[in-house]
């Protein structure tokens, strides 16, 4: 079914990399869509590759600066936690070529700036975040990073309700928080008409 929308940038990107220069690319979708699993995919072939790889991730919970990124279906990378975009920036190697970031969404507003300078520098970065969060909203920074990446791969997950195709991290539990850190037991995938915006809605658990 998402099949039919799958449209791989590879030609393209090989194209950019014969001109020298660098680019950004952004993967995004709701939990469970493949992010994760995407972006490790992408490290790792740089790396067969022979590539100069680093990859960060936010330090959003002293529980979850584990230095590595993790898919729900078990692949991992090793990764640097940062508290932010100026830690990133800081940690970044000169002669890197490519750069990772996971959780893109838990970075603050200059990490633009920042992909955008290290895009122009020559490297390739990629990176992945949720579009959303638990209520529909457009989760920042991805929307901007959505408008200045040159490729963008939008992932799907399948809905737990009905099958189809997912666009939405349903939180079912109740909660104040915009996101309940690495709590994926407390989220499910959901397709547009089987999600509900309001995680205290009775209709919730139909
Ligand atoms: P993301 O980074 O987008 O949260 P991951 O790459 O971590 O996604 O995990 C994707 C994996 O999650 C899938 O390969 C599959 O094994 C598992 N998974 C669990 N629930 C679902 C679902 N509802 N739809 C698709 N995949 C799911
Ligand atoms: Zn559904």
């Amino acid at each position: 079914m998402v099949e039919e929308f799958a449209f791989d940038n590879t030609e393209e990107r090989r194209k950019t990399r014969q001109n020298g220069a660098g680019w950004i690319e952004v993967i995004v979708g709701s939990m469970f869509s493949g992010k994760s699993e995407e972006l490790i995919r992408r490290l790792n072939r740089a790396r067969i590759a022979r590539q100069k790889v680093q990859v960060f991730k936010p330090v959003i919970d002293a529980r979850y600066s584990v230095e590595q990124i993790a898919s729900h279906s078990g692949h991992k990378h090793d990764s640097i936690p940062v508290a932010n975009t100026a830690e990133m920036m800081a940690a970044i190697i000169d002669d890197v070529q490519v750069v990772g970031i996971d959780e893109g969404q838990f970075f603050d507003m200059p990490i633009l700036e920042a992909v955008n300078e290290l895009a122009s520098s020559g490297k390739r970065v990629i990176v992945a975040g949720l579009d959303q969060d638990y209520t529909g909203k457009p989760f920042e920074p991805m929307p901007q990073l959505l408008s200045i990446a040159e490729f963008i791969t939008k992932t799907h997950a399948i809905c737990v309700k009905c099958g189809g195709t997912a666009n939405y991290s349903q939180r079912t539990v109740e909660s104040d928080a915009r996101v309940e850190v690495g709590a994926s037991d407390k989220y499910e995938a959901r397709c547009r008409k089987c999600f509900v915006p309001h995680a205290d809605s009775p209709t919730l658990h139909d």
